[in-house]
This record gives structure tokens, sequence and C-alpha cells, in this order.
């Protein structure tokens, strides 16, 4: 082979997704990628179904109208927001415009597997923090940072953890970075977090030029299949964005579903009411079997097992799929014991605890 690929390309850990396919026939309960347990909304369908008639248009390269809308919502202005396909298009986008060879891209130890695949696809290091309780954990950050350090991810809440960490937290976090240090918060989850003193970052974009928050259509406005997410920063950090980013990056009908997905609070308020009840009831049932759930303020819940191979995290995650149950191993994430359940439809949920409990059940008469 006489063709040379960038140094550090080879060393990515490719991400896995979530399984979704099993042979055989009957329903599949899809507990693997934190997708929305109710679907997208009607009115989105129908915009996206609508969007087939101009599918021999370009899409509008600026996703005007959308920005629009979400600058609206959020109180903000059009050129401090930019959209991408999927938030992750916009995470790479950020670490190719503020890191490279000889940078080093900081985030927690538990944190999204992106960022590390982003950092090492500019060439740049990605460096751990160690967390706290499986929390984020801001002095530990800190600690990490060297003069090399570029970007510093914080997804918040955290995926695969569930954990989450106050605002006074994100704020020391961006009082106690170095000012040529990017701060992102991913606020994936957002939408689905009522406590009094989480905040999705917004206000520290306000008041900092050195801060950009992401979000994304792929969560509780169920729409992960058309790739769609955005995120809202000074407008220095999005016009360098804009300049790197595709040229059409969003498809029009992803831009139609988003505006139409975006104006259906009652959707979105259901979605968060389904979770806000099976939520808790997972976790009771969870605890009820005698396993460890770990609080968690997303549409999904990271379980311990224990280290038994009877009982343990691959045991449990082959029987729930022998039960068309799929949900994700957490090995790549450095939590070999745990097992990530998204919180999906009612059937779902109830077969998962059902499935769970059997297993435990089962293993205990071995
Ligand atoms: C799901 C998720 C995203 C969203 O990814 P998309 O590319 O928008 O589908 C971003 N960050 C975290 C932490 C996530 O779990």
């Amino acid at each position: 082979m006489t063709l040379h690929v960038r140094p550090g390309i080879l060393d990515i850990a490719a991400y896995v997704p979530g399984e979704h396919d099993l042979p055989g026939s009957g329903p599949i309960y899809k507990m693997s990628s934190n997708e929305s347990a109710l679907g997208a909304s009607r009115l989105a369908m129908e915009a996206y179904v609508q969007g087939a008639a101009d599918l021999h248009r370009y899409p509008d390269g600026a996703s005007h109208v959308l920005r629009a809308g979400l600058a609206r919502e959020i109180g903000a202005k059009e050129d401090e927001i930019i959209c991408g396909t999927g938030s992750d298009d916009i995470l790479v986008l950020i670490t190719r415009a503020y890191a490279g060879p000889g940078d080093e891209v900081l985030y927690s130890r538990h944190g999204f597997l992106i960022y590390p695949i982003a950092a090492q696809s500019v060439g740049a290091t990605p460096v751990t923090a160690p967390e706290k309780d499986l929390t984020t954990d801001v002095d530990a950050l800190l600690a990490a940072v060297t003069p090399r350090t570029k970007i510093c991810f914080v997804a918040n809440p955290n995926n695969p953890t569930g954990s989450y960490i106050p605002a006074s937290e994100i704020r020391r976090l961006r009082e106690g970075l170095p000012a040529n240090v990017l701060l992102v918060i991913d606020a994936a989850y957002a939408e689905y977090v009522d406590k009094p003193d989480y905040t999705d970052g917004s206000e520290l974009v306000k008041e900092y030029d050195n801060v950009i928050m992401s979000r994304t259509f792929s969560k509780i406005y169920g729409l992960a299949a058309l790739r769609l997410g955005w995120a809202y920063g000074h407008k220095s950090i999005i016009d360098v964005l804009h300049r790197i980013r595709g040229v059409f990056n969003v498809a029009a009908p992803a831009q139609l579903a988003g505006v139409a997905g975006l104006a259906d609070k009652d959707h979105v308020k259901r979605s968060k009411a389904h979770n806000d009840y099976w939520l808790p009831w997972f976790v009771a049932e969870v605890k009820r079997i005698g396993l460890h759930p770990c609080p968690s303020v997303g549409n999904f819940l990271l379980v311990r097992f224990p280290t038994d191979p009877k009982l343990n995290a691959d045991a449990a995650e082959k029987f729930l799929k022998s039960r068309r149950v799929l949900v994700r191993k957490m090995g790549a994430y450095g939590l070999p014991d745990y097992l990530r359940i998204t919180i999906a439809e009612e059937a779902a949920v109830k077969a998962c605890a059902q499935a769970l409990g059997d297993f435990v059940a089962g293993a205990a008469t071995q």
C-alpha cells in the first residue's frame, strides 16, 4: 500500500452503535441507543413527507428557518446558532476548528465516546480526568489542564452515566479553565432534566465568548434517523464553524421536520411525562431485583451487575437478548460491570424488568 493515512487515524477505536436487530421474528425491544420512547412528533413526520415534493432541490445550506426558530426559542440571535448533521457533526467541527496535532482534548473518564474519536481524527490527543461516583469532577478536570489543552468537553447530563453537575459547578469549571480553552457543554438530554440546580449552559454562552452548548433532535424530539443537531455559542465561534461545515450539511427534510418538531410542544411534554413515570418505575424494579441503578436524570439507566460470571453484565446482556431485549454493553466506556438501558416504550420497559428478574432468579437456582 503506497497510501499513507494521517498519523493517529488507525488508532481510533471506531464507535460501535447500539444493536438494532435480532434473528427470528417477533417484536424487538430496542433499549440500546437512548432513542425516544414515543417516536417522532406527527407534525414532524408530516413536514418530512411534504418535503418529498422538493427532493430535487438543494437544501438551504444555512438552515435559516430552523436557526431562526431555535434562536427565538432560547432568546438568542440566528448568527449564534449552527445546525449540523446530528450534534456529532458539530462536535467534530468544533474539534477540527480548535484542536490539531500536539493539542490535548480533555473530557471526563466515562464521558461520551465521540470526544476521543473527534480528537484523534484531527491528530489531537484525548486526555481523561477521573470521575467521582460516576460524576464529572470539576477539580479533576482542572487538574488535568496543561498548556496544550485546547478543548474541554462536558456532557451534562452525561451519557452513559446519567449523572449531571449543577450550574454552579459548570460555572466553576469555566472560571477555572484558561481563557484559551474552549468549553463545550453537550446538553443532548437537557429536555429530560428538571432539577432546580441544572442548566443547559446557555447562560454561560451569553456571558463568555469561549463556551459553546450543543443540542440534538435525536433524543426527546425522536428524529435520530434524520441526523439533526445544533449548537449555540458566541457568534465568533459559530462563524468559524460555518466556514468549515459541509456546504449543505443538513438535508432539507431534516430542516422541515426540525421546524415542525420544535413547534410541537405537546409532543415534547408527552415524551417527558413518559420518562418521568417509567424511569422511577424501572429504577424501583431494578432495586427490587437486587441490582444497582445509578441515579439518572436522562432517558436511560446505567445498571451495575455483580462480578459473579453467572450474574454479570455480559451474562445479563445475553439473557436479555434471548428475550428480544437489546441493551448497551459498557466495556468501551471502561464500565464492564454495567449495562445501559434506555427508558423506551412501556412494553419494552416492562419486558426488560421481567427479563432482569428472571435472569437473577434463574442464576440463583443454578
Ligand atoms: C445521543 C447523544 C448525542 C447526540 O448525537 P446526535 O449526533 O445528535 O444524534 C450527543 N451527545 C451525547 C452525550 C449523546 O448521548
